[in-house]
């Protein structure tokens, strides 16, 4: 049973966007003389077409409310609190529902995209254990996988911390425990004292998942000091729905927060990250300089468009629980019948069995074929890898026409 995701009707969802948007500041109606806020420039966004009035996401695009801030603690700008109630229920929603955390029992905001949010995470757990330890930037680094998202290179780069990949097995991409028992202990050995450790939900390129055991057995066996953050920027709102027994939710102690990207696998808008964390972290990275937000700044972006926050509630209580536990059902079957087909062409290929991503071996696809179908390479110089992702858009009807090609193309290694 979910606590906050319930399916609504088409109705139900005008009726609560359009009350919260009333719950918002109103331009027209009200004097607000104070803020750098307006509605969208009304000489090329018509607030009045008769159209926008059953069209709730326009509407709030249009109204364009700021959610700056993170607003699941403390105060927030009241001139759209209508609005930042509904990015609440979102975030409620993502962190008891889909991540079985307890309910208000963590924060979290919707961010730009899973950079973001992999950045905020770490910048919170740099500056805690810079407060909490009085450990010096030196003494700290990030822990990730080889596959893990570039993401994690910018953190380290702006948040000045070193980072240490653990090397990853090439046919299955699995973190091993030796692996990263000699990365701890190289760090260790160059005086890194506090761990960051990024645990992969479902990586960009072949959708593998880290074992988390993996990495929590060494930094226990190991006596470190860590924080654990997930990385679910692509997988975040698959995942769950393919392992019933995850370990990658909040019931797991070990880990403190989580991203996921509501612009990849439940198809909102682009500048929908979603940041997750237990309550009292996000005091780390507060700006008290940020006086003139009232509730001041607990987030990295600064202003952001409450439009975005809306639409992804509205796909999730669109689709409801059960809606979206059979969309990606649909997607497992699809992505079962494309590894078949390779199968049976014996085309070499990677996937995870709780994934939609298949990575197929470069020397099974020739340039055209991949330019052709839009595959992505794992580098662009000198792809080893091409990738098909299972997305609503990719039919096996589409999958076939890929097949068809692949068969005249593929050397006949009988
Ligand atoms: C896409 C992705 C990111 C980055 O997300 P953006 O929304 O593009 O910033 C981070 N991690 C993983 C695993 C991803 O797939």
């Amino acid at each position: 049973m979910k606590t906050y995701w319930k399916k609504k009707s088409q109705e139900e969802i005008k009726s609560i966007v359009f009350k919260a948007l009333e719950d918002n500041v109103n331009y027209d109606t009200q004097n607000i003389l104070g803020i750098p806020a307006s509605y969208l420039d009304s000489k090329v966004f018509n607030q009045d077409s008769s159209f926008i009035r059953d069209a709730p996401f326009i509407s709030s695009l249009i109204q364009n409310p700021n959610h700056i801030g993170c607003h699941t603690l403390g105060k927030s700008e009241p001139f759209f609190q209508g609005t930042q109630k509904i990015e609440q229920d979102l975030i409620e929603i993502c962190a008891v529902d889909i991540l079985k955390g307890e309910p208000g029992k963590q924060d979290g905001y919707i961010a730009s995209g899973g950079t973001e949010a992999n950045i905020q995470a770490i910048w919170i757990y740099r500056n805690y254990f810079m407060k909490q330890n009085a450990a010096k930037r030196e003494d700290i680094c990030i822990v990730c996988s080889e596959d893990s998202h570039y993401s994690m290179d910018k953190a380290s780069n702006l948040l000045a911390i070193d980072i240490r990949k653990v090397p990853v097995d090439k046919d299955t991409r699995k973190v091993k425990e030796e692996g990263i028992n000699k990365v701890i202990r190289e760090a260790q050995n160059n005086g890194k004292k506090h761990f960051i450790v990024i645990c992969n939900m479902m990586t960009t390129m072949f959708g593998s998942v880290d074992n988390i055991e993996a990495y929590t057995n060494q930094l226990t066996e190991l006596s470190c000091d860590f924080k654990l953050h997930v990385d679910g920027a692509y997988g975040g709102f698959y995942f769950p729905f393919t392992d019933e027994n995850s370990l990658l939710t909040f019931n797991n102690p070990h880990i403190t927060s989580f991203t996921l990207d509501a612009h990849k696998m439940a198809q909102a808008p682009y500048g929908t990250g979603v940041f997750l964390i237990r309550k009292g972290y996000m005091q780390n990275v507060n700006t008290s300089e940020a006086s003139y937000v009232e509730g001041e700044d607990f987030t990295l972006i600064g202003s952001r468009s409450g439009a975005n926050a809306i639409a992804v509630w509205m796909i999730l209580v669109k689709n409801g629980p059960f809606g979206w536990q059979e969309k990606i059902y649909i997607l497992q079957k699809r992505t079962e019948w494309m590894c078949k087909q390779l199968s049976q062409l014996d085309i070499e290929f990677y996937r995870h069995s709780k994934s939609n991503i298949i990575t197929i071996r470069s020397k099974f696809v020739n340039v055209e074929v991949a330019s052709k179908f839009g595959l992505v390479p794992d580098n662009h110089l000198k792809p080893e890898w091409f990738k098909i992702v299972i997305m609503d858009h990719v039919t096996i009807e589409k999958l076939m026409l890929l097949i068809e090609d692949l068969k005249s193309t593929v050397h006949d290694k009988s």
